[in-house]
């Protein structure tokens, strides 16, 4: 136990100043890559070099068959969605504790998000609400990968399989991220993926759905390129399709980013693992729980709880996270419950005649008094700045 020394929010000397590492992360291969596409003159369309380049790593680096890039993570989950046979009105299953875009990729073709609980210790979707929440209407469950650790996809994968679901992965989180030693994405039916630009893979906008499953990469291409066929003629349009297309400029950063995703993958997992130790020594404080079968972490945000009573303490969750920012830490109070977004709730309300509530009461107790986040481009600092974090954490938690 450290002497209560005063907290910065009060006026006491923080425990850092220093910034920690700026994102994206680039450099001259950024620059000679970005120069040849622009000097290649294809910068968008069909027929290109690059686009099929990084499609084709990326399937390897997710050991899936196939991969098909388009214009954003939002409209890869609409797109896998719909390859997966998902339908207006037709129920999709998800977590409450996600990026917006998990539900209105979904509302945008007029598919119902039907919100589960997650799992306390995870904050991911728990496989026994979701064994719950399934009705005749239901199509399709879609597992977020939050933070980059990936949902329990043994379970979700045996419910689905039982109960003849799609299992969609969200993965925009989690690139990288592996369940027993394979690659997240194409556990399920399909995976997505974001490469906006706070992601871990970023080329500022873009997207990519996986999948092992032929007829879901052909008709996810079809909706992406206005409907066309792989082999067929320009204007033979065989299915409804819209253009989704990313451009040879993102394709190149991209092909530059992945060649720096494996030693950053490494730095976060060593931060993380440091950060959980170290703050696992703090009273009221509890890293995340870690399933033995994630066998590779994405880290896109380092989470960890507080106990109610220190928010309590605090005067509410917010004011302790003021109290870590004051000391120099970046920390962020995260998401508020997607089962509780007005906006969604009515959207749902005019497709179905009937505005629902949705009991989801671990993700809102997470929300409101339990989950802080750190991004990323914490996690790429060096051993000495983990030390400072937990350090703060201390003090604050403390002090309280
Ligand atoms: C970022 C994100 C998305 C959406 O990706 P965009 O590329 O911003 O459209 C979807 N789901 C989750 C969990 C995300 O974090």
């Amino acid at each position: 136990m450290g002497t209560t020394q005063a907290l910065a929010s009060r006026g006491g000397a923080p425990v850092r100043t220093a910034p920690f590492p700026a994102w994206p992360v680039f450099g001259e291969l950024e620059e000679r890559l970005v120069l040849e596409a622009l000097r290649s003159g294809k910068w968008g369309g069909v027929g290109r070099d690059k686009l099929v380049e990084v499609e084709e790593a990326f399937a390897r680096l997710h050991d899936a068959k196939y991969a098909v890039s388009v214009a954003n993570g939002t409209i890869a989950i609409t797109l896998a969605l719909k390859a997966a046979g998902v339908g207006p009105g037709d129920e999709v299953i998800m977590p409450p504790y996600t990026f917006v875009a998990t539900a209105t990729s979904a509302l945008l073709f007029g598919a119902i998000p039907v919100f589960a609980d997650v799992e306390a210790d995870t904050l991911l979707l728990d496989p026994e609400r979701v064994e719950e929440a399934i009705t005749p209407r239901t199509k399709a469950i879609v597992a977020v990968h939050i933070a980059g650790a990936p949902a329990n996809m043994d379970r979700l994968g045996e419910i689905a399989a039982r109960r003849g679901l799609a299992l969609i992965e969200d993965a925009a989180q989690a690139v990288g991220a592996r369940w027993n030693g394979i690659g997240v994405g194409a556990i399920g039916d399909a995976g997505t993926f974001s490469f906006q630009s706070s992601k871990n893979l970023n080329s500022g906008e873009g997207g990519m759905i996986v999948t092992n499953r032929e007829d879901i990469a052909d008709l996810a291409w079809s909706y992406a390129n206005a409907g066309r066929v792989r082999e067929g003629a320009w204007y033979q349009h065989e299915n409804v399709g819209w253009n989704f297309r990313l451009t040879e400029l993102q394709a190149a950063l991209l092909l530059a980013q992945m060649t720096r995703l494996g030693e950053q993958m490494a730095t976060r997992e060593r931060n993380a693992s440091l950060l959980d130790a170290l703050l696992a020594d703090v009273a009221g404080v509890c890293p995340m729980k870690r399933d033995p079968r994630i066998t590779e972490h994405a880290h896109h945000l380092y989470m960890f709880r507080v106990a109610p009573e220190l928010a309590r303490a605090a005067g509410g969750k917010a004011e302790l996270v003021r109290h870590l920012q004051a000391e120099g830490i970046p920390a962020a109070s995260g998401y508020v419950p997607l089962s509780g977004n007005q906006a969604v709730l009515a959207e749902i309300g005019k497709l179905t005649g009937t505005v629902p509530t949705f009991d989801c009461p671990v993700c809102d107790n997470a929300c409101e008094n339990e989950a802080i986040w750190l991004t990323q481009n914490v996690l790429l600092a060096g051993e000495a700045d983990m030390h400072d974090v937990a350090r703060a954490v201390r003090k604050v938690t403390e002090a309280l």
